[in-house]
């Protein structure tokens, strides 16, 4: 024995075991609950896949137009920019809030663009609040995004099923491969007030890998790394929705660099410099040097004292100056300004039971520090720790963090060795090649961002 579908057909007459269940006075009256009973467990041929971010092929999918019956004229009113459509696919507890006047019937129709085919929708889960009625649901489908041609329709409710807060579940007639899909409900509020339309979910038999690829803001690869779902496009944070630190063991690549507000904010501090900071042009306000007393004479630098430079090294690739007194030009830098004591690279070195000195301690929050030390082979790391965090805590974590930053210099050293081997060749053939590329100027325009 089958059972009719819910609301599909009228269930007249059910009997099990002889008994009636079903018949003209004994109206099964549990539809309205079904939001709230355990999760549906559907057993069929068909598997379904379930994306692991949500339940719902249909995250993230732009709703690229919405339309409003008018049961006066018998015509559909774009509706798309009244409201923030696409909130229905965002995979959060957004919701739309349209005002309605009590006991008048609302008709939408919504258009949904899967950004593919072959998606293959079974179901479909329609999430509402504040609403008391929902008498129609149809669901179509196209290849066309303005549904002109290729329309085959999928389900065709129709039916009253009373409710207020409610997950409404579908089984579609028939699956659906077509890129655009329209969802056609009719809802309606007893009384003043919004009606809420906060999520259609959507069920499919697609192989997960198509809805990742598609859908989700990010990818990634086997190795898990992890990268925006197309070039250049997307954004991590926003300024007013801030990540706080951002910690990164090897290279920075990027555009230009900006602080979060002018002159607030500085690159490395006193105790945590950079080596060496390569640039064009260094355009900027005053102009720093670390001595604070002139290497000639001896005397402090003091407010309205001239300067000048001298060249206290010449590398291959550059000269290093220092400030002295424009008095004080004359005579020669003393020796042990001019000869840096020699600076090995201990860092590659293995030392067993390396000696470390804290150099720095900063806030991180109410209850967390940041500690600087410095290892005697020469490397820094930062940690950080609770406040009340013991001295053998703070030693095992710096003991941590030196041996991963130890093992990453090493590990890149070793990288750039086997790059530089393999480059040798690359760059005698490359370096110095001419050549022209062929351009269309429709090639520059970038394809339409996912
Ligand atoms: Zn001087």
């Amino acid at each position: 024995m089958v059972l009719p579908p819910q609301g599909r057909e009228s269930l007249n007459r059910l009997i099990i075991r002889g008994t009636e269940v079903v018949s003209s006075n004994r109206v099964l009256r549990n539809i309205e609950r079904f939001e709230a009973k355990r999760p549906l467990i559907v057993v069929c041929s068909d598997v379904i896949s379930l994306p692991p971010l949500s339940v719902n092929i249909f995250g993230f999918c732009p709703v690229y137009k919405a339309e409003e019956y008018d049961f006066a004229t018998g015509t559909w009113t774009d509706v798309t920019a009244n409201y923030d459509w696409n909130l229905l696919t965002d995979l959060k507890g957004t919701e739309v809030a349209i005002s309605t006047t009590g006991g008048v019937d609302r008709r939408f129709r919504v258009y949904i663009d899967l950004l593919g085919s072959w998606i293959y929708i079974s179901a479909i889960m329609f999430c509402v609040r504040k609403i008391n009625a929902l008498s129609e649901f149809v669901v179509e489908a196209s290849s066309y995004s303005n549904f002109s041609a290729d329309v085959s329709t999928h389900l065709n409710w129709t039916g009253n099923v009373s409710s207020w807060d409610a997950h409404f579940y579908f089984w579609l007639d028939s699956d659906s491969n077509k890129r655009y899909i329209r969802i056609t409900f009719t809802i309606r509020r007893d009384t003043d007030g919004d009606i809420c339309i906060k999520q259609i979910l959507g069920l499919s038999r697609a192989p997960p890998g198509i809805l990742f690829e598609r859908h989700y803001p990010f990818s990634w690869d086997k190795n898990r790394n992890i990268y925006p779902v197309a070039d250049n496009s997307k954004d991590l944070g926003t300024s007013s929705r801030r990540w706080r630190d951002l910690w990164v063991g090897r290279d920075v690549h990027s555009g230009s660099i900006y602080p979060n507000a002018d002159n607030t904010y500085d690159i490395g501090s006193s105790t945590l410099r950079w080596a060496n900071v390569y640039a064009v042009n260094v355009i900027t306000g005053d102009i720093g040097f670390e001595e604070l007393s002139c290497p000639v004479c001896g005397q402090q630098f003091k407010v309205n004292d001239s300067i000048v430079l001298k060249v206290r090294k010449v590398d291959s690739d550059k000269i290093l100056c220092i400030p002295v007194h424009t008095t004080c030009n004359p005579h020669e830098l003393p020796e042990e300004e001019i000869t840096e004591p020699p600076q090995e690279d201990k860092r590659l070195e293995i030392i067993p039971n390396p000696s470390f000195e804290i150099t720095a301690i900063e806030p991180a929050d109410e209850n967390r520090m940041y500690i600087q030390a410095k290892f005697e082979d020469g490397i820094v790391v930062w940690i950080t720790a609770d406040i009340e965090a013991s001295e053998d805590e703070i030693t095992e974590k710096l003991k941590e963090a030196y041996v991963n930053e130890k093992r990453r210099i090493i590990e890149d050293e070793e990288r750039k060795r086997k790059g530089a081997e393999k480059l040798k060749m690359i760059k005698e053939r490359l370096i110095g090649m001419k050549k022209k590329v062929e351009i269309k100027a429709d090639e520059i325009k970038r394809a339409e961002a996912v």
